[in-house]
């Protein structure tokens, strides 16, 4: 079973010895908990890289906006855990929100260009909140390495940005996203959907099969293919509406002519459930 912490002061304390005493290398994984397939993936990588792995849960409330889902966002602390111990996890961070924010914080962290687009835009404050829980996450476990999953692609590129700009001495290393067979991306939000949203959050997926086969078949233009997968998109019964559709290049620029690597970022709303998720272009065979 892992260690399980409640206070920073403890799981801080605990972690000094393993680092100074023991000489150990840190992998931390940061969730919101409610772990799936994706969640493992991160704590695998983690264990093959460090020598001790801290995954954390912490539902943040700073990251989400008012009307948002932070109430209904799914919890289940023991059955974290019990996932945890089969992953071979050493130690389990579930700090409460009164030891996280003793105060509110009056720290506003902002990444010109970076956080004030696509989710920034639609989510305003929102990776104000992830990149303050981080960083304080960071403080607190002062990890060698800690994992992000591609699925939050924005995410894992402000965090990327926040390490670099604050040279922070810590590795992010990114993990690709995980899907479940029909090509719907884990996230614990997908608990959310009805066997019929289900079927028409799948639309997102395909729209980027779609599109690698527009890319694959000579199409370059931006407008081309964000076009054509809002159209597909839309066509399914549940989907209630389309918050973002952009191609954007490595650094998060949004381009008019599509080459290889260049991702598709999108958000959806399927019923009351908005789902987020990437893709690629020019890896996959269609
Ligand atoms: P969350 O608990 O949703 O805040 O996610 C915690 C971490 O897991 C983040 O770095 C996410 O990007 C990552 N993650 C969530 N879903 C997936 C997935 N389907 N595949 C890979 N990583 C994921």
């Amino acid at each position: 079973m892992p260690t399980l912490f409640r206070k920073p002061r403890e799981i801080r304390n605990y972690l000094k010895s393993v680092r100074c005493e023991s000489k150990q290398s840190i992998g931390f994984v940061p969730t919101m908990g409610y772990l799936h397939e994706g969640h493992r993936r991160l704590i695998r990588e983690s264990k093959i890289q460090n020598d001790i792995t801290v995954v954390s849960i912490y539902v943040n409330p700073l990251q989400f906006g008012q009307g948002e889902d932070y109430e209904r966002y799914p919890r289940d602390l023991e059955r974290d855990i019990s996932i945890c111990a089969e992953e071979g996890v050493d130690v389990v961070f579930a700090p409460s929100d009164e030891d996280m924010y003793p105060e509110k914080p009056l720290i506003n962290i902002e990444i010109k260009g970076l956080t004030d687009i696509l989710e920034g835009k639609f989510r305003p404050g929102h990776f104000n909140g992830v990149c303050t829980v981080v960083l304080k996450l960071f403080n607190i476990i002062q990890p060698d390495r800690a994992y992000f999953g591609e699925k939050d692609y924005q995410q894992l590129k402000v965090i990327q940005r926040l390490v670099k700009d604050l040279s922070l001495p810590v590795e992010i290393v990114p993990v690709p996203t995980v899907r479940d067979p029909d090509g719907l991306a884990l996230s614990s939000r997908n608990t959310y959907l009805s066997p019929e949203e289900r079927e028409s959050a799948l639309s997102l997926y395909r729209s980027f099969l779609l599109a690698e086969k527009l890319f694959k078949s000579g199409n370059t233009d931006a407008n081309l293919l964000k076009e054509a997968i809002r159209e597909f998109i839309l066509k399914h019964p549940r989907v209630k509406g389309i918050d973002y559709v952009e191609i954007i290049d490595q650094d998060l620029k949004p381009v008019s002519e599509v080459k290889i690597g260049d991702r598709i970022l999108l958000a959806v709303w399927v019923g009351n459930t908005r789902l987020i998720d990437n893709w690629r272009l020019g890896d996959a065979k269609v």
